[in-house]
């Protein structure tokens, strides 16, 4: 059997998780990655693996079944999805929940005029997690829907963290609150602000000499990011931070709860607990390159969301051997 053919562009963390990703299945190859920079510079990990400028990339038409494409959501992917996709059938993880509609118009339009079958916005959240909480509200219309993310490790607050004085390096975790967990999982359907939901947890390296009241009162008062939160401040040394904090896990859950008939309470729970963000985005992705291959095979153009694809495209197997061993 023939293998899809698999192009990534870019490559970061994503990309990198991708190259990982696709040697784990067994009907997929990668033919190249695609990157903005000197492909000479990227040091890949693995000799095997073929390193391409971005600006070649149309030579590969004919050589590529599906591009995954693993740019960033806040510039990257709002002009290389629509680039791309007017060339390949391609799969990306756009996550700028509240652009998505018109980011969904513009590769639609560039997938539909070229024949190409593009899923936007594939991954965890989005991804996996709109999947259930979709299929949790029209199995339990009466009840309400929660999210909560983490443990995880927010890049933004992280970034927050490091802009302080006195700050050396630093990281920010967002944890779920255990009791705003607990009262949805009871059943009481809770009215939950943000700050209710999650919890902030920093770990700082400080400058030699630096005040630390200081560099804690500033992080608990930043306005937008910490000062409506309850915000914990942990100093650390820099081999701690580099030791403990340099993986980048996240995960979180979905839950409805509601009730049916005289007073029975159902709860529907989806949740992920992810040692790396991105080696996990990744796996996702190269399962949907799967469903893009046979959608575009079956002529069904145009750009596709999760709720688009029934879920035995992703799977590698059979729709009659799910049928035997999976229903
Ligand atoms: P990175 O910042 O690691 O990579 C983004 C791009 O930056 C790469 O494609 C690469 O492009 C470029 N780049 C990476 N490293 C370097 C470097 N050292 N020097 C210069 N350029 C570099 O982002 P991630 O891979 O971590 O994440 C990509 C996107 O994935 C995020 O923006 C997020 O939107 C999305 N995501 C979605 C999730 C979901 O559940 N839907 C979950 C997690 C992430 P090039 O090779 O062309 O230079």
């Amino acid at each position: 059997m023939s293998k899809i053919k698999i192009g990534i562009v870019g490559y970061g963390n994503l990309g990198k998780g991708a190259v990982e990703a696709i040697k784990q299945t067994e009907d997929m190859e990668l033919v190249a990655i695609f990157s903005r920079r000197d492909p000479e510079s990227l040091k890949l990990a693995d000799p095997n693996v073929k390193a391409v400028h971005i600006s070649n990339a149309s030579d590969y038409k004919d050589e590529i079944d599906v591009m995954l494409l693993c740019g960033g959501s806040a510039t990257d992917l709002p002009e290389q999805t629509p680039h791309f996709a007017s060339m390949f059938n391609t799969v990306d993880s756009f996550d700028t929940h509240a652009k998505i509609p018109e980011f969904y118009q513009s590769v639609n339009e560039a997938a539909t005029k070229n024949n190409t079958t593009a899923i936007i916005s594939v991954g965890w959240d989005p991804g996996l997690f709109s999947i259930n909480r979709v299929m949790a509200e029209a199995i339990l219309p009466s009840g309400k829907n929660y999210t909560f993310w983490g443990k995880g490790l927010s890049q933004g607050h992280s970034d927050a963290v490091r802009r302080v004085t006195g700050v050396k390096n630093g990281v920010q975790y967002t944890i779920p609150s255990e009791t705003a967990i607990e009262r949805v999982r009871s059943g009481e359907n809770p009215e939950l602000g943000t700050a209710d939901k999650h919890n902030r947890v920093c770990y700082i390296v400080a400058e030699e000499g630096a005040d630390k009241a200081a560099i804690e009162n500033e992080i608990k008062t930043m306005p937008n990011y910490f000062a409506d939160y309850h915000t914990e401040v942990h100093f650390i040394s820099e081999d701690e931070l580099k030791r403990d904090h340099s993986k980048a896990p996240h995960g979180g859950f979905v839950i409805q709860s509601a009730n049916t008939g005289a007073d029975n309470t159902q709860i529907y729970e989806f949740s992920l607990k992810l040692d790396s963000n991105p080696e996990f985005t990744a796996s996702v992705l190269v399962a949907y390159a799967r469903a893009a291959y046979r959608l575009s095979s079956e002529k069904q153009f145009g750009a596709k969301t999760v709720y688009d694809v029934a879920p035995g495209y992703i799977s590698p197997r059979s729709a009659e051997e799910l049928r035997r061993d999976y229903l």
